[in-house]
């Protein structure tokens, strides 16, 4: 190589490196052909598994491990123990799984596993199967893994499962032995004991063969729906292959984490074409308890998408399916499973996940509040603009963030919050997970909403998707995207947010004439969290300023322009390790009716009490 090619070479290199660097993070890739043969009535079935296998790692793997599922399923296992040991079980899980009997069992039976023709040694641990290499897989090289199974599918107890409550035959997620993602932090063959999932982005090709009275519903796209007239039906008659005992439906699912499929033999089929191209697909046993919802869902999801590729990124796949199955709502990639008595609330946020969790592929057993949390705010947003634009019913909320600060402060002073930071698996109560990983979640964006003004939070939650979309985005990887949209440094924010419990508290300690013209305020921090805070202040004559104090460690303010109509001025920082913070105003003591902390009701402030001073909205001034 010439000395000027090779410069070229490396600058360009360097460029892209420097210009890219986190996003472009290494991650592996998968490519899975599966051959399934059901038998329907025994609930089991016969699997053949080739995956191909690309290490895009700089490390050297001598040893893989796939996840076994259905194995949870059978007394004695980690979610049957860790289930009846809680102090607040499921409901849906509780002691059930220690009273399967064994035609209810959930297993998987590994008949062999070879890697590029050569046999492998492995193990089954319950629900990970722990493989060593014929030959370690080498940096940037890929591999095939050919697997033989077969697989009982357990009573629906949670999640997947023959027989759901609503009485759909198959529930069929978490159904296959599926190769455990390894990332910059390493494997992550974390046992099935409640929740949740991560998995290797790649492409999935699954024929899937069975009794032919089932109508099948799945992620990805089928390839073979003309055979029997499935897919652009909109009348939604039942449909079915016309002749022989079984029927192989061939789906195909590309660039996603995880492919899910259900079946079942009195589906009603919807299919739903939107303007830009994407197809909806529901499925669902038409009665009483379905029919008003499911039968208004696809209008409204119209509607609902539209708002979200516009607010929160463009859905990239050209078929989405909302399917009657499972034991509530669950997310998978370019599908749902969902309660026939599912609210629109939950079609609404399960089809979200396919923003948080679908494409934004981070570690839900290591960030669930980054899927959860994120689906509950922006669920919030989507079903506050339906109600404003009639499609749904209710009345909008000038606050749909509200509740959620709220029951998070109930839940910490009861004592029972513990950190963002802990696995999904590991919280000491199911109640603490949930506040953690729907509730905690949906504020730190609503404090960030707060910190970074929501014109320049709302565009950075677009950057975010954008930068994000196919990869797996973590905690810092989210602050570092808000931190460059915002201009301000905001690691303490996540510290305090996502490694603490610790709580926010300012008050308003004193008021005072100042001189003639001016009057002296003085603020204090009685929480351990430092915040930035707007204080509004209000004139006599109704007129309202605006003043924002940034923290010292932020490196800067937030931008005004959340507050068009008033007077806005940014006041030196306010430096974290000081217990007070004083200022003067321009305005004559006696001008002044009511001074206020963070007027917008956002800033999660455990004791609102001491925020104003003065007389509230609605009180009468005394005369002066
Ligand atoms: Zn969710």
């Amino acid at each position: 190589m010439q000395h000027k090619a090779f410069l070229l070479v490396f600058l360009t290199l360097f460029v892209k490196l420097t210009l890219s660097a986190q996003p472009d993070r290494w991650q592996q890739r998968v490519d899975y052909h599966m051959d399934i043969d059901m038998d329907a009535a025994k609930h089991q079935f016969k699997g053949k598994q080739t995956l191909k296998y690309t290490n895009n790692s700089p490390d050297e793997l001598d040893r893989v491990f796939f996840h076994l599922y259905f194995n949870a399923f059978q007394p004695g296992s980690n979610m049957d123990v860790r289930s009846l040991n809680l102090p607040d079980p499921d409901g849906r899980v509780k002691d059930r799984i220690s009273k399967l009997k064994p035609d209810e069992y959930g297993w998987h039976k590994i008949n062999s596993l070879k890697m590029d023709g050569k046999a492998c040694k492995y193990e089954v641990n319950e629900t990970i199967l722990e493989v060593e290499l014929p030959k370690s897989i080498k940096p940037n090289s890929t591999v095939t893994f050919e697997m033989d199974f077969n697989s009982q599918v357990p009573l629906q107890i949670r999640r997947s499962g023959w027989n759901s409550a609503d009485g759909i035959e198959f529930s069929m997620s978490q159904w296959y032995p599926k190769i455990c993602e390894y990332d910059y932090q390493g494997w992550h063959a974390n046992p099935y004991v409640a929740r949740e999932f991560y998995g290797v982005w790649g492409d999935f090709d699954v024929n899937i063969t069975i009794d032919r009275k089932y109508i099948l519903g799945a992620s990805g796209i089928l390839q073979n729906g003309g055979n029997i007239g499935y897919g652009y039906e909109p009348e939604g008659t039942a449909m079915r292959p016309e002749k022989g005992d079984k029927f192989t439906w061939h789906w195909k699912a590309e660039n996603v984490h995880d492919f899910a499929w259900t079946a079942d033999p009195d589906y009603k089929h919807v299919v739903y074409k939107r303007k830009d191209g994407l197809v909806f697909h529901f499925l669902y046993e038409d009665n009483d308890k379905t029919h008003k919802t499911w039968e208004a869902a696809p209008a409204q999801m119209d509607k609902a998408f539209d708002y979200v590729n516009e607010h929160f990124g463009q859905f990239p796949y050209k078929a989405y399916s909302f399917l009657e199955g499972g034991d509530g709502g669950m997310e998978y990639p370019m599908a749902t499973f969902l309660a026939g008595g599912a609210g629109i609330g939950t079609f609404i946020h399960e089809s979200l996940h396919a923003w948080f969790y679908g494409l934004l592929g981070s570690n839900e057993s290591l960030y669930a509040w980054m899927d959860e949390g994120f689906t509950e705010y922006a669920t919030a947003e989507v079903e506050n603009y339906l109600k404003q634009e009639g499609i749904i019913g209710g009345k909008p909320d000038d606050s749909p963030h509200l509740d959620a600060n709220n029951t998070l402060i109930r839940f910490n002073k009861a004592g029972r919050e513990e950190p963002l930071s802990i696995h999904a698996d590991h919280f000491t109560t199911n109640a603490a997970y949930s506040v953690a990983a729907y509730i905690k979640g949906h504020v730190l964006l609503h404090e960030l909403q707060y910190i970074m003004g929501k014109p320049v939070f709302d565009k950075a939650m677009l950057t975010y998707f954008n930068t994000w979309k196919f990869k797996h985005p973590n905690a810092n990887d989210f602050i570092r995207i808000m931190e460059k949209e915002s201009g301000l440094e905001l690691d303490w924010f996540k510290e305090y947010f996502v490694y603490t419990t610790k709580t926010i508290d300012y008050g308003i300690k004193s008021v005072e004439k100042a001189n003639r013209k001016e009057t002296k305020v003085v603020l204090e921090r009685i929480g351990l969290m430092p915040m930035p805070l707007d204080v509004t202040v209000t004139l006599k004559d109704g007129k309202k300023h605006i003043y924002n104090i940034p923290l010292d460690i932020m490196r800067g303010a937030k931008k005004g322009t959340e507050f068009t109509g008033d007077k806005y001025t940014v006041l030196p920082d306010w430096r974290w390790t000081h217990p007070t913070y004083g200022f003067t105003l321009d305005e004559k003591y006696k001008n002044i009716s009511r001074i206020e902390i963070d007027a917008s009701q956002r800033l999660l402030d455990v004791d609102r009490d001491n925020n104003g001073w003065g007389k509230k909205a609605g009180e009468k001034d005394e005369e002066d």
